[in-house]
C-alpha cells in the first residue's frame, strides 16, 4: 500500500444511504468499495466458521465483536486491489475499530482522507428499512414506496424477494440505538482528525448524489 488521498469512510445510521451513495463514488474513483455488512452477510450465507459466529449478532441487530470485524478488514485492506484506495461502508463502527483502522493504515504510510457522515432523522431511517426489499436471485433491492417492485415479492427478473432478518421493525429500532450509543461517537473523532463532511442524507437518492458529490469533489 502506498499513501493516497482516496482513502475514504462513509459513516451513518442503517438505511441512510451509505451502499447506495459508496456504489457510483468507487466507480467514478476505481477504487474498491468494502462492505463488512455484504462481507458477514457473504459468510453467513456461505456457512463459514466465521458467518456462524456472526449470525446471532446480526439477526439481533447487534454489533458484530470488535475483534472479528476489524480482522476481516485488515486482511481485506492487505489486498492488491486497494493500493489505489478503498471506501469503506459499515465500518468502523465503534471507537475500538476505529483506533484499530488507523493503526492498519499507518503501518503502511496511510491515513484516513475523508469521511462522509450521511445524517437522516431516525423516523425516515424505519420508513426506508422496513419497506426494503432484496432479490435472492440478482441481489437488486427494491423499495415498497420508493422503488417499488413488480410485485411486493417479486422482481423483475422473476426472482423472489425477501425483507433482511434485520430489517423488521423491532431489529431496525435497535440497529439505530446501537448506532446512536456506539457508531456516532465517531464522528467527533473523525471531527478532531479534520477529516469530517457532514452531508444531509434526506430525501431522494439523487438529492443525496450531488450533495455527496459535491463534498467529495470539493477535497
Ligand atoms: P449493515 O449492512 O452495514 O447494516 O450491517 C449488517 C449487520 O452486520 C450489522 O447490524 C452488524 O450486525 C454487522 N456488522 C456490519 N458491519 C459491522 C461492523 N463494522 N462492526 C460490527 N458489526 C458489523
Amino acid at each position: 500500500m502506498t499513501t493516497t488521498a482516496h482513502d475514504l469512510i462513509f459513516l451513518g445510521p442503517p438505511g441512510a444511504g451509505k451502499g447506495t451513495q459508496a456504489r457510483w463514488i468507487v466507480e467514478a474513483l476505481g477504487i474498491p468499495q468494502i462492505s463488512t455488512g455484504d462481507m458477514l452477510r457473504a459468510a453467513r450465507k456461505a456457512g463459514t466458521p466465521l458467518g456462524r459466529q456472526a449470525d446471532a449478532y446480526m439477526s439481533a441487530g447487534k454489533l458484530v465483536p470488535d475483534e472479528v470485524v476489524v480482522g476481516l478488514v485488515a486482511e481485506r485492506l492487505r489486498e492488491a486491489d486497494c493500493a489505489g484506495g478503498f471506501l469503506l461502508d459499515g465500518f468502523p463502527r465503534t471507537i475500538p475499530q476505529a483506533e484499530a483502522l488507523d493503526a492498519e493504515l499507518a503501518r503502511h504510510g496511510r491515513k484516513v482522507g475523508m469521511v462522509v457522515a450521511l445524517e437522516v432523522e431516525d423516523e425516515a431511517l424505519v420508513r426506508r428499512l422496513s419497506g426494503r426489499r432484496t432479490c435472492t436471485a440478482c441481489n437488486r433491492i427494491w423499495h415498497l414506496e420508493f422503488d417499488p417492485p413488480p410485485a411486493a415479492d417479486r422482481c423483475a427478473c422473476g426472482g423472489t424477494l425477501l425483507q433482511r432478518d434485520d430489517d423488521k421493525e423491532a431489529t431496525i429500532r435497535n440497529r439505530l440505538r446501537v448506532y446512536h450509543e456506539q457508531t456516532a461517537p465517531l464522528l467527533a473523532y473523525y471531527e478532531r482528525q479534520g477529516v469530517l463532511r457532514r452531508v444531509d442524507g434526506s430525501g431522494a437518492a439523487d438529492e443525496v448524489r450531488r450533495r455527496v458529490a459535491e463534498v467529495v469533489r470539493g477535497r
